[in-house]
């Protein structure tokens, strides 16, 4: 086992960005605490002419910029030699071209050492740089941001509050939305009565094992009415299943 906390490197031309809306509320604590850690880069350290350019005009014509070929590798090549973590670690490059962003790819780089992520600007980056450093295009939805470090704080965000010790209740990350192909059940708490309406009796019933049935339907109901890819895409599909994420709480930990 190693000590090393998952350890994210974001490389941008706005470093000043970071750790941002990351560095308040839980995952704030657990940065303070050293429970992850943060390294915001800044591409323009690694430009070399005089005027420190980073971009240039699109070969072929075209408005905006792209970000240069050389400058990011150099500046990627940088940040793994200066970084003590795992050279093995996902290169990621935030862009609406790559691959859409899923909870399952979150817990995978939640449980690895944590990735160095490019921040794109303008319109884009050179496409030999995404071959030449092997970088993974991640798309967090189809519409155009106008920089890559909102998506990154984005992936990063959801990545930390899965990290062990973040989250108050190590549980709350195994019970919700796409944790088991299905949106979260509904939730209520007080007060019992809110503008005339009344919590659903069953969660005040005590009875944990109707609790677990009431939700497990209203999740699947749910997911089929909103969300019918992720309901034809589900991998646990056997009509009767037992519920396998709502089960009480009680017997789940150990
Ligand atoms: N011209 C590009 C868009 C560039 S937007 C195109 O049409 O594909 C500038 C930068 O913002 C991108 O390089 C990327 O890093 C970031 N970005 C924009 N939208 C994004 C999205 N949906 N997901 C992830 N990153 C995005």
């Amino acid at each position: 086992m190693t000590t090393t906390p998952w350890r994210t490197t974001v490389l941008t031309l706005f470093p000043e960005m970071f750790p941002g809306p990351l560095g308040v509320s839980l995952a704030g604590k657990a940065l303070s605490s050293g429970l992850w850690a943060l390294e915001a880069r800044d591409i323009r350290d690694s430009a070399t002419d005089r005027h420190r350019s980073v971009d240039d005009t699109p070969a072929g014509g075209g408005p905006g910029m792209v970000l240069r070929a050389d400058v990011l590798a150099a500046a990627i090549d940088a940040a793994n030699t200066a970084s003590d973590g795992p050279k093995s670690r996902p290169r990621l490059l935030m862009s609406p071209r790559g691959r859409p962003l899923t909870q399952s790819r979150i817990v995978e780089l939640a449980a690895g050492p944590g990735p160095l992520v490019v921040c794109g600007r303008f319109e884009g980056v050179d496409e030999r740089v995404i071959g030449a450093r092997g970088l993974e295009e991640v798309s967090i939805g189809d519409y155009v941001l106008s920089g890559g470090e909102i998506a990154a704080m984005v992936l990063i965000d959801a990545c930390v509050r899965l990290l062990p010790g973040v989250m108050g209740k190590q549980e709350s990350g195994a019970d919700e939305s796409f944790s088991d192909g299905l949106l979260e059940y509904p939730q209520f708490t007080r007060p019992q009565a809110f503008e005339g309406q009344p919590i659903p009796e069953i969660l005040i019933s005590g009875d944990h094992a109707k609790v677990a049935a009431w939700r497990r339907a209203e999740a699947e109901a749910l997911t089929r009415a909103r969300r019918p890819d992720l309901w034809a895409a589900r991998p646990s599909r056997q009509p009767n299943a037992e519920p396998r994420q709502n089960r009480p709480k009680s017997t789940t930990d150990g």
